[in-house]
């Protein structure tokens, strides 16, 4: 007792996930999780099984529940064939200054002229394009291959004045960094209710003036200068029509999450809508395309 009454013990859940899987499997954790996920991502993905996400909850009561539910979100998660997701593990972290030392951890990540960095930590008001964002918030943190191929994109896109449309928002990350890139509307769409709650926050965090609401491409009206799709491939083959029209003539499609294995029929579909590819980017086996009607 004594001393040892008051520390506080964190258990760590580690799942080891496929690329496609792995956004899925963070938004689950993160429902459980204190705050924070981690996702350990291979320097040479090949899309394989490789990356570890882990999240940390404090070892109180309820934790063994929390753990049981993730584990069958994971088992439903499965079952609708996104994955493979491997079996979940959990150790305990035996050490009180754990959290701060896992916040003095994170460092602000550069991307595309953008600077990411968790709300904690202070990087001074001079960075123009700077984005507030904690980890283990829902969907992304601009640490995903997928979320940093579609800010490089902002590189050749025309978004001062721009009317932007964010499908599958998640965090609003993208669309927080159009607005900081001047585009003068933004709509931002996620089916999730969770990504659409941390979406507002985050634009609020930010300063920033989004228009947030579920839904997807389907639900909004009106054509837009630009129109982000960081989705996953059969996502956006599913709902390649409802994009294609939101495209304003002259207008650009930004669709990413796209595996080498998924793209063929990716590319058909878009084809299918008459839009053309103008660019295409590859990184660890992630495909983004921009496109143009
Ligand atoms: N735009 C962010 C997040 C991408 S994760 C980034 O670039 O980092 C993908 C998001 O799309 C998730 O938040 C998920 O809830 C959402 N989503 C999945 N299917 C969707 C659909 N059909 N329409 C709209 N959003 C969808």
């Amino acid at each position: 007792m004594g001393a040892s009454a008051a520390r506080i013990r964190w258990l760590e859940v580690a799942v080891p996930a496929h690329a496609e899987a792995v956004e899925a499997v963070s938004e689950i954790l993160s429902r459980f999780g204190h705050n924070g996920i981690a996702v350990d991502l291979p320097i040479d993905s090949r899309g394989g099984a490789d990356h570890t996400v882990k999240a940390y909850l404090v070892e109180d009561g309820d934790a063994f529940a929390k753990v049981s539910d993730a584990r069958d979100a994971l088992g439903h998660l499965q079952a609708f064939g996104l994955g493979p997701i491997g079996e979940l593990a959990v150790r305990t972290v035996d050490d009180e200054n754990w959290l701060e030392a896992w916040k003095a951890s994170i460092t602000p990540v550069r991307v595309g002229g953008f600077l990411i960095h968790p709300t904690w930590s202070d990087v001074g008001s001079g960075e123009a394009l700077a984005i507030a964002l904690d980890p283990g918030m829902a969907f992304g943190t601009g640490l995903h291959p997928t979320t940093q191929q579609c800010l490089e994109a902002f590189a050749v896109l025309r978004l001062d004045g721009a009317r932007v449309l964010d499908v599958g928002t998640g965090s609003g990350i993208l669309a927080i960094a159009a607005a900081k890139r001047g585009a003068r509307e933004i709509v931002a769409v996620d089916t999730d209710a969770l990504a659409v709650d941390a979406a507002r926050e985050n634009a609020a965090q930010n300063r920033v003036v989004l228009d947030v609401h579920r839904g997807s491409a389907a639900d909004v009206a009106g054509t837009f200068d630009v129109v982000l799709a960081n989705l996953v491939g059969p996502i956006l083959e599913r709902i390649a029509p409802d994009l294609r029209a939101r495209v304003s003539a002259g207008g650009s499609l930004v669709a990413a999450g796209i595996t080498a294995e998924a793209e063929p029929a990716v590319l058909a579909a878009f084809a299918a809508q008459d839009l053309r590819v103008r660019e295409r980017s590859e990184r660890a086996d992630w495909v983004r395309l921009i496109l143009t009607p």
